[in-house]
């Protein structure tokens, strides 16, 4: 994604950092060329995190190589937690394995066939199973692969070229220009974990020494503004406060507003009503509050992450499309991973919008937002017989 030709990429797996540009905060006794000088120190750091992996925070406020190191340590949990469900679960997941268990070149097109409709029992739509299945041949075609056990490499592989086609899951968009805040604006259907994603992400944001500011744009749901302001004081951010009965419109726009003249707010996280992606008037209001933040800060909101909850298997797809047409999703959280086999629906979201999945949930605790990584997840999809 693109804000402003201001992107931060971090990148979990090989610890590499990559930046065009990087913001810290100003402490209110720094002049601009102290902070320009200190500001420089911390992209030089995350830089020199690639080749180390170890990197020391060097200023204060906003540390992009300290949230990468964040980013790091939990990438390491993924396949422990994602799909660690019940053995039902794991029953569904390991079916492609019978398959590749009696895999048998001379009947190479019926174990294809056969492949793809097992994966269509996974929760993969009928293009990315056919897409998959279509990779496997070819590779086999190229006499890259002939026993179960590689077919089943080749067929892991081709799903995570799929899900890496879709650009960088570990790269997040934020705002560079000083004393300005990144705007994340979070959306999805009701249930499905937005309120809860919002404060994973406000902890995660902490954790990296960002100052967070918290809107609760859901003025649907009556509980949700407590809800938030729940997670604002465990997490430690700041909770824009709006008077009663206010249009969530207008509610962003002050919290933006109000982040922008503190100067001290690194991310403002925004919550936002959950929608009925097939009612048309409430999908109007959220183009409405997206835009009563563009109206404030141009260059916001700098993400608009999409929240699918992962037992609700290929249902998200049309939530996914209704959502990307109106609002210009930029990254998907994938939620409930824990306990479901249905996440593997996600693939088909990817492979028809080109939306990277960002993070993923694997638990209702402020520790359990997982960065997502292609190869990590594709493992936790397919595990090994004996796991
Ligand atoms: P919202 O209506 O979209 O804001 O959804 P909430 O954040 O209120 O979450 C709905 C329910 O899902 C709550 O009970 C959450 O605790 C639960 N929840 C959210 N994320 C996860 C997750 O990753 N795993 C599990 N098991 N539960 C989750």
């Amino acid at each position: 994604m693109s804000v402003g030709g201001h992107i931060a990429t971090m990148t979990t797996t090989t610890m590499t950092m990559t930046m065009t540009t990087t913001r810290g905060v100003r402490p209110t006794t720094m002049t601009t060329s102290t902070y320009r000088r200190r500001t420089r120190a911390v992209h030089r750091a995350s830089v020199s995190s690639s080749s180390d992996g170890e990197t020391t925070a060097t200023g204060g406020g906003f540390d992009l190589a300290r949230l990468a190191r964040v980013l790091k340590k939990k990438t390491a949990m993924d396949i422990e937690r994602v799909f660690n469900g019940t053995s039902k679960t794991r029953e569904k997941l390991s079916a492609v394995n019978d398959v590749l268990a009696l895999w048998r070149m001379d009947d190479f097109e019926e174990a294809l066939e056969e492949l793809e409709e097992t994966l269509l029992g996974v929760d993969f739509g009928p293009e990315v199973a056919l897409a998959a299945t279509d990779g496997v041949r070819a590779r086999v075609e190229l006499g890259e692969c002939s026993s179960g056990k590689e077919v089943r490499e080749a067929l892991k592989e081709s799903i995570v070229d799929i899900l890496n086609a879709a650009g960088d899951s570990t790269s997040i968009g934020l705002n560079e220009t000083e004393g300005e805040p990144s705007v994340v604006l979070v959306v999805g259907v009701n249930g499905g974990g937005k309120t809860t994603t919002l404060g994973k992400l406000s902890h995660r944001f902490a954790q990296s020494g960002a100052k967070v500011m918290m809107v609760p744009g859901d003025t649907f749901r009556a509980a949700a503004a407590e809800q938030l302001a729940t997670w604002a004081e465990r997490t430690g951010a700041v909770m824009s406060d709006s008077p009663p009965n206010t249009k969530p419109g207008a509610v962003c726009f002050k919290a933006v507003d109000e982040a922008c003249a503190r100067g001290d707010v690194d991310v403002v996280l925004a919550d936002t009503s959950g929608r009925l992606h097939n009612n048309s008037q409430l999908m109007d209001e959220l183009v409405g509050v997206k835009k009563s933040i563009t109206k404030r800060l141009p260059s916001a909101p700098h993400e608009v992450l999409l929240v699918l909850d992962g037992t609700t298997g290929l249902n998200m797809l049309n939530q996914a499309r209704v959502f990307s047409k109106a609002v210009g999703v930029t990254g998907i959280i994938l939620t409930k991973l824990d306990g479901t086999a249905r996440g593997g629906a996600v693939v088909s979201v990817v492979n028809e919008l080109g939306i990277p999945v960002k993070f993923v949930g694997v638990g209702e605790g402020m520790d359990d937002l997982q960065s997502f990584e292609p190869v990590s997840f594709v493992d936790a999809l397919f595990p090994e017989e004996d796991e």
